[in-house]
């Protein structure tokens, strides 16, 4: 066989950046990121790279299985396609013949492709489909529909052309997004300040001109102290807040006792410190980024936190701003036609979600609902039992709180799938795993990327399955048949890849040259005339209707957060760079890079309590116990314990991953329970654990 060099899209995280991958004898040789993409350039991450031994992982799925022992308990037949796809059918079909098509739950991890998944749920006429993002990023999504009426993928982060970037609880350079670290790096080596808040000196923090050590769950304070020092030292953009603020006049009364003097308090950052960076922002407007947060599945009030960061945003003038956050374009923003949609094929179904979504919760976004609300519709049945669950590339019972509530939970269903490439305790826990081929043995629907200049990318096949496993459009096609789902069954993927140019006036061959047909010709930016909110005032509205149609406030007062008690810390978590959550553990090469997880601690609080760097310590909270490594160190703040996310591993066929470092979920009891009510998100860090010495 001769060399190949396909254009395509890494699939090792939620990402997706463009790449470029070289093969030769239909073995992968080399990935890197697509040469003709801006802010790629040629780069990938460190999982990115490590793609070839994702390909190469002989402890991967290899082919389909069904359940012959208790769920959990690692038994199984292997089994072909046909007889896989044919048994998750029927019982699907018995399923739906008893409890309707509104039965069936999906959750997927979102992204580009997830029209196709969509288009699936839709067909067998259920309302359910979910993605992950209770345990990410609903906070901030609801915060930004909340104030501008469209989400927070409508705004751009101008990285590249801003005078000052804000990360509260981003740490950018460690959970990575390759473009965006690439435009930031650009920006800081254009003169752009970095200023980082968090409760950990991260190495995005070592990058930063200014960095905050924050006391845990007390970012709301600062933020509105920072509000407080805008409006009334009067730094605002007092133009931009007349064209395009509604109700600033009860934003000014409501901000009054929050001080900085009364934040410092709360927050332990000096008074000073905050009017002196309120003062330099004010300089630096409009160009101004102060990220609302990705993963804000964090604290009671992180709904708050995000909405104020973009209030923050607003009053400097930077929405919609060049180097600031200017709004994104859709393709018919530039005179283009969009992709067609696969869910398009059926018509919406009538039926309410079972998360509450839209009815009992109106102020929520509908589009993925809240899947730990849906968990607990299994539980009880309200409004209507759900029987069975599709798992695709999703993996709740590590990424979700309280691992065996879940698992008691699950055991009520009557058929639980899982579609993915790697195993993870889900796919483990289900009736029937359906092996996905992996990003590089898979072609993908075409997706299309809203932004300054929207373009269309699609993922090609770089070389053939080792195994037996399947693509996506495969699988759903192949259950789709079986179901009678007959517009979903293209023959091929390039049938299905027409389906979607339809009248685009693009063809496939156009995404030959680089893997991608950019939609203009440069990027667009609005002036502040052309901006457009979608709320019922066309302006950004500090009031939101819908919120307060709930009883819940739109300016909500601050409420301090507990301080745990000697002894007890405030468990946080969060991201390495060479680690996707938990689904990379096991990958050989990642696996080498960092094979566990340790325990930060506050290096003062751990020499009182006689611990040396690196001794193991036991991690407890309501009777759950495990055992790490403790790293004493003066970058956390003294009230919190922090460990990568991810690891502790305990299945057999993870012969690497499997006993190293513990789990953070293990230790939120109760924590399906634990939510914000405003914004939708988990509350992950509202949990404590107790650090013990062994010996
Ligand atoms: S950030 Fe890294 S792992 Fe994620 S898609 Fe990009 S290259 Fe792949």
């Amino acid at each position: 066989m001769a060399k190949k060099r396909v254009f395509s899209i890494c699939g090792m995280c939620t990402v997706r950046c463009p790449i470029m991958v070289e093969s030769e004898n239909g073995v992968v040789k080399f990935i890197q990121g697509n040469p003709h993409a801006a802010g790629i350039e040629g780069s990938v991450c460190a999982r990115g790279a490590a793609g070839i031994a994702l390909v190469n992982d002989d402890e991967r799925l290899q082919r389909p299985l069904i359940r012959i022992g208790e769920r959990g308990e690692g038994k199984w037949r292997s089994t072909s396609w046909d007889a896989a796809l044919d048994y998750v059918s029927e019982r699907l079909k018995d399923i739906m013949k008893t409890h309707g098509g509104r039965s069936v739950l999906f959750s997927d991890r979102s992204g580009p492709f997830r029209d196709l998944h969509q288009a699936f749920v839709r067909g067998l006429d259920s309302p359910n489909y979910c993605n992950h993002d209770v345990s990410c990023a609903r906070n901030v999504q609801h915060a930004a529909l909340s104030l501008f009426g469209f989400g927070r993928k409508d705004l751009v982060y101008d990285y590249k052309n801003a005078r000052h970037v804000v990360l509260q609880t981003r740490n950018l350079l460690e959970a990575i997004n390759v473009k965006e670290v690439n435009d930031l790096m650009t920006g800081i080596s254009n003169g752009c300040k970095l200023s980082v808040i968090d409760i950990r000196s991260t190495n995005t923090a070592v990058k930063a001109n200014r960095f905050f050590m924050i006391r845990p769950g007390t970012d709301y304070a600062l933020n509105l102290a920072v509000i407080h020092v805008l409006l009334n030292e009067k730094l605002y953009d007092s133009e931009f807040a007349g064209l395009w603020i509604e109700d600033l006049n009860k934003l000014l009364s409501f901000i009054g006792p929050y001080t900085p003097q009364w934040a410092e308090e709360e927050t332990g950052i000096p008074a000073e410190g905050i009017i002196a960076f309120t003062r330099e922002l004010a300089q630096d407007k409009p160009s101004v980024v102060w990220h609302p947060g990705w993963m804000t599945a964090r604290y009671k009030d992180s709904f708050y936190v995000c909405r104020s960061a973009y209030i923050i945003n607003a009053l400097l003038g930077s929405i919609g701003a060049k180097g600031g956050l200017p709004l994104s374009n859709t393709p018919g923003d530039v005179g283009r036609k969009g992709l067609k949609k696969l869910a398009d094929l059926f018509p919406k179904p009538s039926e309410k979600r079972a998360d509450g979504v839209g009815w009992r919760y109106p102020h929520f976004d509908a589009g993925p609902g809240l899947l730990h609300l849906a968990f607990k519709a299994i539980e009880s049945e309200d409004p209507y039992p759900l029987k069975a669950y599709i798992a695709y590339r999703h993996d709740p019972l590590m990424a979700f709180p309280d691992p065996e509530a879940l698992k008691k939970i699950f055991r009520k269903l009557e058929l639980l799938v899982s579609v993915t490439f790697t195993w993870s305790d889900t796919a483990w826990f289900s009736d029937v795993v359906l092996p996905l081929s992996p990003y590089l043995e898979r072609e993908s629907i075409i997706a299309g990327k809203n932004g300054l200049k929207p373009y269309f990318f699609v993922r090609q096949r770089a070389v053939e399955p080792r195994f037996d496993t399947r693509a996506d459009w495969e699988i759903f096609g192949g259950l789709a048949k079986r179901l009678g789902l007959a517009p979903l069954c293209f023959d091929s993927i390039e049938s299905l890849w027409n389906y979607q140019l339809h009248d685009t006036g693009i063809s496939i061959e156009d995404f030959n040259a680089t893997g991608m047909v950019s939609l203009a010709e440069k990027p667009r930016y609005r002036t502040r005339d052309e901006l457009r909110f979608k709320t019922q005032s066309g302006k950004i509205e500090l009031l939101a209707q819908k919120l307060e149609s709930q009883g819940l406030p739109s300016l909500k007062h601050y409420e301090s957060p507990a301080v745990p008690e000697e002894g007890s810390f405030r468990l946080t978590f969060g991201r390495s760079p060479v680690h996707t959550q938990g689904h990379t553990v096991n990958n050989p090469m990642l696996f080498e890079q960092m094979p566990e997880n340790v325990l930060w601690l506050n290096r003062d609080v751990g020499e009182r309590m006689k611990l040396t760097d690196g001794e193991e310590v036991e991690v407890s909270n309501s009777g759950q116990r495990g055992r790490i490594k403790v790293k004493l160190t003066e970058f956390i703040h003294p009230q919190a314990v922090f460990m990568v996310h991810g690891f502790g591993h305990t299945l057999p066929v993870e012969t690497r991953a499997r006993g190293r470092g513990i789990l953070d979920n293990d230790f939120m009891a109760g924590g399906l329970e634990v939510w914000d009510e405003a914004g939708g998100g988990m509350a992950m860090q509202e949990h404590f654990v107790t650090v013990q010495k062994l010996s």
